[in-house]
């Protein structure tokens, strides 16, 4: 194994899968960066969830060749087991029981000691904030908490690798942004996270990089900036101290709009630092003063919609 692939939680190549011949997985390439946060963000039924299966050996894929924690998926599948966490759509939560005792049973799946497990297990009731729940049954959970509690059993594990397959789908925006924060936490303590999400509210909050998974195929990879940037349609707006300033401005500049009462210009750009700085040094170089300068980038949603195009029987949710 050379240094880069040590550094990577995940190096998928060529991944495939067809169920019949519908083509769910059709030559996926991935990379995931240990200690990040990456989010695979599709619509319904992009292939979201078999990337995850697969990738946690739950089902195997048709071809390809993976390493997950630095092992091979097809040779190593119980020390691929051994080192990740799954959550998500397949909940292992059993509602007749409460949520000390199911922590208490991973505990006892997991071989912890058992004044270990108890241990183990007040400690992640407490960093869930779930203490009090935790002896009622979880069949009385809310969304928020349910999801919770499946993380919290996940972590019993030790897991370096974090699969969260849709872990907000359905909540409230409350128990979404505690979820986040829970996540953001899990990270800053050394854990990777798989995250997959039809919200693209979600991955630009969270990830470090974002893969958008369309119809079996990556189609645009990269942070969430990046992503962005490759959307025509972002846009500096320059505001002035006075119509004179816009007047020159407006000459210098050419092919820009112009809002005379807001003394504001709208000159197209993608962002960048290099096209900001060419800008302003067109400015400067005829002394021109600039009141305020704000850069302005499409939003997921654009990039979305431009990466995958619009179709009927796709709905990616923002709120
Ligand atoms: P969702 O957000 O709805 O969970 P997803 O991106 O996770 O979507 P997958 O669950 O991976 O999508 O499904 C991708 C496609 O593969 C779908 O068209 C689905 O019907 C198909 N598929 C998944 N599992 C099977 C299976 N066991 N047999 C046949 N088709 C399957």
């Amino acid at each position: 194994m050379n240094s880069r692939q040590s550094r990577l939680a995940i190096a998928a190549t060529g991944l495939r899968k067809s169920y019949g011949d519908h083509v769910v997985l059709d030559g996926l390439d991935l990379s995931v960066q240990r200690g990040t946060i990456f989010s695979l963000l599709g619509a319904n039924g992009a292939g979201k969830t078999t990337t995850v299966k697969i990738l946690s050996t739950l089902i195997r894929a048709d071809s390809g060749d993976v390493r997950v924690a630095g092992h091979d998926l097809a040779r190593e599948p119980d020390a691929v087991r051994a080192a990740i966490g799954v959550t998500g759509q397949f909940s292992a939560v059993d509602n007749l029981l409460t949520g000390e005792e199911n922590l208490l049973l991973m505990a006892d799946l997991h071989h912890l000691p058992r004044r270990e497990g108890r241990r183990r297990t007040a400690e992640l009731l407490d960093q869930f904030d779930l203490t009090d729940a935790g002896r009622k049954p979880a069949g009385t959970y809310s969304g928020g908490m349910r999801r919770r509690l499946d993380l919290a059993m996940t972590l019993v594990g030790d897991p370096q690798l974090i699969f969260l397959d849709e872990p907000t789908t359905g909540l409230d925006p409350r128990s979404r942004r505690n979820m986040w924060q829970v996540v953001r936490g899990l990270v800053a303590g050394g854990v990777t996270i798989f995250l997959t999400t039809q919200y693209l509210e979600e991955a630009d909050e969270l990830a470090d990089r974002i893969a958008v998974l369309d119809r079996g195929r990556i189609v645009a990879e990269g942070t969430a900036d990046e992503l962005k940037r490759r959307i025509p349609g972002g846009h500096v707006r320059l505001r002035f101290a006075d119509p004179r300033g816009l007047d020159a401005a407006a000459r210098v500049l050419g092919q820009v709009s112009r809002d005379n009462d807001a003394l504001a210009l709208r000159v197209p750009s993608d962002g960048s630092l290099r096209s900001l700085k060419t800008l302003i040094d067109r400015l400067d170089d005829r002394a021109i003063e600039v009141d305020e300068l704000s850069v302005h980038t499409p939003d997921l949603d654009d990039v979305f919609l431009a990466l995958t195009g619009d179709s009927t029987d796709k709905k990616v949710t923002t709120r």
